[in-house]
This record gives C-alpha cells, sequence and structure tokens, in this order.
C-alpha cells in the first residue's frame, strides 16, 4: 500500500504481549493485541488519530451512544498468507459500508486515510499476532459511538473511531442446528437491517436465547410481513443448494450486504456453479429437504466463512440435512474463498490487500 498522506500520533508499548497467544487454543474476541487506534471527530472535525497501547478508556456516564444507541462497527480479517505475508481480504468493501452505516445512524463518516491507514498501522506494528494455521486470522474490529455528553435525544456532535484486533480461530466446532424464526424479526422494510449497528444485535440475543433453550444454536430470519421467505441467519447471510443451484435472498434494506455472501456468489460463478439471487421460501426449503432437493443449507460472514447446518427446526419439527463432504458445494467454496485468501490460487479479482 502507498503512505498514507495523514499522521499518526503512535506511542509504542514497551514490550509486547504476543507470547499470550497461543495459535493451537484461540478463544474468539478474549485476547487483544498490543495496539489499538483511537481518533476522534469534534464537530465535524476529525482530530489526528492515535495508536496507543491497548487499554481501559474512560466514559462519562451521560455519554450519548449508552443511551441512545448510536455506535456502529466492522468485522474484517487479517491473514497470514503462504508466503508469510500479512494480507487483508477486500478491506475497501468493509470501508465502504462502515459508511453507509454511519450515515443510517446520523454518526459522522470516517474519512479513508484514518480506516484504511489505520488498519495498516496497526497491522505493521502488530503484525506479529495474525496467527499462523489453517482456519486462524486476525480478526479486525473498527468501530464508532457517539461521545457527545448530553442527555437530549439528537445526533451527537462528536464521535471515536476506533480500532482493535484480535486473534481468531475456528468458530463452531460442530454444524450447528438452526430454527426457522416465525414470531420475532431481525429487521424490517425502512429500519436498520442493512447497517451494522450495535443496536440490531441486542435485538436478536432474547429470540436466539429463546431458540437456545429449545436446542438450537442459532435462527433463520424470516420477513417481518409474512414469515414466509428467509432473510439471514443470525448474523450471517445464508444459502441453499436446490437440485445443485446455489440460492440465496437478495439483499435489500433488511438483508446486511455481506462481503463473504458477495465473494462466494462470485466464487461459485467462476466454479460453474448456477447462482441465483430471489426470494427464498421457507415452504419451498422445508419441503425440498424432505423430498432430497435441497442438500446444503449454509451461513456466510467474515466469523465463519462458511457455516453448514446439520438440521432447520420449523413448526417443532426438524429437518436433516444430509452430512457435509469434501464434495459439497459449501465445502468447495470455503476452500476457494480460503485458497485465495491465504494465496494458495490466483487472486483474479484483485481481493487481497497486502500489508
Ligand atoms: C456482518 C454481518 C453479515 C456478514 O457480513 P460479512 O461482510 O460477510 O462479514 C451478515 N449479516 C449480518 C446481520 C451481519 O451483521
Amino acid at each position: 500500500m502507498e503512505t498514507t498522506a495523514i499522521d499518526f500520533k503512535i506511542q509504542q508499548v514497551e514490550k509486547s504481549r504476543v507470547e499470550q497467544l497461543d495459535p493451537q487454543n484461540i478463544v474468539f474476541g478474549s485476547l487483544f493485541t498490543d495496539h489499538m487506534l483511537v481518533a476522534d471527530c469534534i464537530n465535524g472535525e476529525w482530530q489526528t488519530p492515535e495508536i496507543l497501547p491497548y487499554g481501559d478508556i474512560a466514559y462519562n456516564p451521560a455519554l450519548a451512544s449508552l443511551h441512545y444507541g448510536q455506535s456502529i462497527f466492522e468485522g474484517m480479517k487479517a491473514f497470514r498468507n503462504v508466503n508469510d505475508e500479512v494480507v487483508m481480504f477486500r478491506p475497501e468493501e468493509n470501508y465502504k459500508r462502515f459508511n453507509i452505516s454511519a450515515e443510517r445512524m446520523c454518526m459522522a463518516t470516517v474519512p479513508e486515510e484514518i480506516f484504511m491507514g489505520g488498519l495498516q498501522k496497526l497491522l505493521e506494528l502488530d503484525g506479529a499476532w495474525v496467527p499462523d494455521g489453517e482456519d486462524n486470522s486476525l480478526y479486525l474490529r473498527p468501530f464508532m459511538f457517539a461521545s457527545d455528553v448530553y442527555l437530549g435525544v439528537r445526533p451527537s456532535f462528536n464521535y471515536r473511531f476506533m480500532i482493535i484486533m484480535s486473534p481468531a480461530g475456528k468458530y463452531y466446532a460442530e454444524p450447528p442446528k438452526v430454527k426457522i424464526e416465525t414470531e420475532f424479526i431481525r429487521a424490517a422494510e425502512g429500519g436498520v437491517g442493512y447497517a451494522k449497528c450495535a443496536g440490531n444485535y441486542a435485538a436478536s440475543l432474547y429470540p436466539a436465547k429463546l431458540a437456545q433453550e429449545q436446542g438450537y444454536t442459532q435462527l433463520l430470519w424470516t420477513d417481518a410481513k409474512t414469515h414466509t421467505k428467509f432473510e439471514e441467519s443470525g448474523t450471517m447471510n445464508v444459502f441453499f443448494v436446490k437440485d445443485g443451484k446455489l440460492i440465496t435472498p437478495k439483499t435489500s434494506t433488511t438483508i446486511l450486504k455481506g462481503i463473504t455472501r458477495d465473494s462466494l456468489i462470485n466464487i461459485a460463478r467462476d466454479k460453474g456453479y448456477e447462482v441465483v439471487e430471489q426470494d427464498v421460501y421457507v415452504k419451498d426449503i422445508v419441503d425440498g429437504i424432505s423430498s432430497g432437493s435441497v442438500t446444503e443449507v449454509f451461513g456466510a460472514g467474515t466469523a465463519v466463512v462458511v457455516s453448514p447446518f446439520s438440521a432447520i427446526g420449523f413448526e417443532g419439527k426438524d429437518y436433516e440435512l444430509p452430512a457435509i463432504t469434501d464434495k459439497s458445494i459449501s465445502t468447495v467454496l470455503k476452500n476457494g474463498l480460503n485458497d485465495i485468501r491465504k494465496g494458495k490460487v490466483a487472486d483474479t479479482h484483485g481481493w487481497v490487500y497486502k500489508v
């Protein structure tokens, strides 16, 4: 990458904590790298971004984001490729989506030099934290919150943008059993479903907890109006394999535009699979599992890459899916994506971004 025009104030740690990282034994989201980025936007003016030793931040009890939820984030990953280089996967897409979320939540947008330059600087400093290993990566978490100290309801004048980084390993051990949700909703037309805002996650916890009490790992969300069409699964986009075709709901204001989703669609087309973006009806899928025409259902997102489901629960009945094999489309697509990220095959789409 070219050097960025913007200056960063950098305060380096005296001694790295990288020996705390055990690549064999990574617990997602629990260990953080040596440094973090902090940039404040004061009345519309971005201040010089700072890179500081990772640590606590102080906040005032009247911090606006704590009360009214102006808070957004991104989730992305850096990898160590086969040539021992640190790379990111399509980070410009996360940057664009971050500012789309910011606009929907009436927040300041972040300049590219701070978002992309900040990731670059952090990865230069903390590159040793990018773990080796097939399923390992460094999870990158840019986020921003309203930082006014004010209890009135209005968009904040001040925002804090931060980036923290945390080593990540494999997400789910077993293929999850998921429940089709027909009572609660994740997103409604005209709402904030397409934004990666903190509140969407808070709202999904209670229905997910109920599903877990019934023995499911995760939810399959349906549309808010009719509960007949699939939207997403948990915090992932969702794909179905029916008669050998890959099917996924079209993105809309109620479906988050996943970068994994888009990448898998491209890889599937490259490999000669037919891909259809269309309404996907619950009834068609449930019937298709029963008749054997639907052979795979899987979630797709940065955290999991691809997560094939073992069974789907609908109206109290579980519909078992065939076991995943090396020939399953989800396996082929997952390997296809991993091979590009790890530099094992040519990056024909220009997705890999070397740090
Ligand atoms: C982040 C997210 C996804 C996945 O997006 P990726 O860019 O593939 O990581 C899907 N759905 C929701 C609701 C999300 O928040």
